[in-house]
């Protein structure tokens, strides 16, 4: 009977409880948590801080889930270190574990630059319950918020703070809004947002120091321009890197991330990582690199845990994509986004659409007739079409001219012979073959309005398998 030993219990760690068990229903598996929750939906700590959503919504999994898996769960410890001869994990209550096959789902730890004083009380990061609640619990004495960092959490964390009540200025290195997304144009209309909702916001600049009283509390940050903000508290959001401390030095092979093959198994036989701590294959750059978002994370694990079990199944590779929207803001993009032309490569095109009044962008980044990215704001609903034909790799130049235009698109490519396949799908195997660039009435029953939802971007199974994914070769 194999023994599975699973570190970190959130969605990677869950998709691979649920891989396993579709192979192996009797094998132990017993996993590592170093928070005292059942997995919880990390996204929506800064909605249930705004008071959007209810925190009994949090959990992802609950208990059920594990003991209907027969899932043992070691609540408040952590893994502090990996022996892979003798196979055993170390954890941080002293224990060692022994495994056949360990999964490392460890996921991201929030990247903290050097700040002056950035170790002092109220100064916080924002990416677990346990930031939340101590947010939440100094919000009474808070007036004004410093946040560091444009990028999506530092945004969520600043929209949250603003319908608390809080003063909130956002200060970014960059030059931008969301700067990993957004080009300048597209900043612009978030600034636009920002100012609406009454939100300062400094750019090109950084907090170099944090001024405390004598009581220690937070007073001020200073920037390196010299500049000061008064503020109470201060939320770090400038990144979040993958979690490759705990198997430092213990011969698992480290880049950015933990380097994985793609069946997500180490340098190391028997032992796999999955999620935010592990470097994959980016489809667009065509190499490996850390890619922090919740459906690669589940599809990471699903792999791995189905591999782990004696399967054989291949992560094909993903590319970022992200929906988010904020004061009223959205954006839905996906690859090289933020490139502008000149940026990176002669060879890429930028092609825009913008519409300042009714607050419309649409940008497309193209490469050797190949859509490499796209940024859409205001009107998100071409987002399923777009990421299809980055996903399909279609030579789109049959349509390039029209491919950012107020025109609908399918009704733009549809009489270009050749462009498309026949429409006519009768089963998901077709879906799979011709990638989602082909089923434009999908996307656009799934993508109205407002209702873009991450998971639905990229293509699913009803199992949560992600359609382009290699299929299980026995
Ligand atoms: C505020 C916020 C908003 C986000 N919004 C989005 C979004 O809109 N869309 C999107 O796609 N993604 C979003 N993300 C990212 C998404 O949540 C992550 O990509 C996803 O949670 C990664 O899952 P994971 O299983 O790899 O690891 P994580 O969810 O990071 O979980 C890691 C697990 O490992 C445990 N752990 C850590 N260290 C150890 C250790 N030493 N020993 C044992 N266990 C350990 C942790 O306790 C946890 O259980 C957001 C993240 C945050 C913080």
């Amino acid at each position: 009977m194999a023994e599975y030993l699973i570190v970190g219990n959130s969605v990677a760690a869950v998709s691979a409880i649920q891989a396993i068990r579709e192979r192996d229903k009797e094998g132990k598996i017993t996993v590592i948590s170093p928070e005292p929750y059942t997995a919880y939906c990390r996204p929506l700590i800064t909605y249930v801080l705004a008071g959007d959503v209810e925190e009994w919504r949090l959990p992802y999994k609950r208990e059920s889930f594990y003991q209907q898996n027969r899932v043992e769960v070691l609540y408040q410890v952590r893994l502090e270190g990996v022996d892979v001869k003798e196979r055993k994990a170390y954890l941080s209550d002293g224990s060692k574990i022994p495994f056949e096959k360990l999964l490392l789902a460890v996921g991201g730890v929030p990247f903290i630059p050097p700040i002056e004083n950035v170790q002092s009380p109220y100064v916080f990061t924002f990416t677990t319950i346990a930031d939340m609640k101590a947010i939440e619990s100094c919000l009474p004495e808070v007036r004004k918020v410093v946040v560091i960092g444009a990028g999506m959490i530092g945004m969520k964390a600043a929209e949250a703070l603003k319908k608390r009540g809080k003063d909130v200025v956002i200060v970014e290195l960059l030059d931008r809004i969301l700067p990993m997304v957004l080009d300048s144009q597209g900043s612009r209309l978030a600034e636009r947002a920002l100012d609406k909702a009454g939100v300062s916001y400094v750019l090109g600049d950084s907090v170099v120091g944090i001024g405390r009283d004598a009581s220690g509390r937070v007073r001020q940050v200073e920037l390196k321009s010299g500049a000061k903000i008064e503020c109470d508290a201060v939320i770090v959001a400038v990144g979040v890197r993958p979690n490759i401390k705990p198997v430092e030095g213990s011969g698992i092979e480290v880049n950015k991330g933990i380097v994985v093959d793609d069946m997500m198994e180490t340098n190391v036989e028997g032992i796999y990582a999955a999620g935010d701590c592990a470097e994959s294959y980016d489809l667009i750059l065509g190499q490996k690199r850390p890619n922090l978002v919740w459906p690669v994370a589940y599809r990471h694990g699903l792999i791995a845990g189905s591999n782990m079990a004696g399967g054989r199944r291949r992560f094909v590779g993903a590319f970022p994509i992200n929906s988010i929207g904020f004061f009223g803001f959205q954006v839905v993009s996906a690859g090289m986004s933020a490139v502008e032309e000149g940026d990176e490569d002669a060879a890429i095109e930028v092609l825009r659409y913008v519409d300042e009044e009714k607050g419309i962008y649409r940008k497309a980044v193209i490469g050797h007739n190949r859509l490499l990215g796209f940024a859409i704001i205001g009107d998100i609903r071409r987002a399923g079409l777009y990421t299809g034909l980055i996903w399909s790799r279609m030579d789109v130049s049959p349509f390039k001219d029209v491919l950012v235009d107020q025109i609908s698109l399918p009704e733009a490519v549809y009489p270009i012979e050749g462009a498309l396949p026949p429409m006519n799908f009768s089963s998901r195997k077709e879906i799979r073959r011709f990638g989602w660039a082909v089923f434009p009435y999908s996307y656009r029953r799934l993508f109205t309005g407002y209702s873009a939802r991450i998971e639905e971007i990229c293509a699913f199974d009803d199992k949560g398998v992600c359609l382009h994914d290699g299929v299980d070769q026995e």
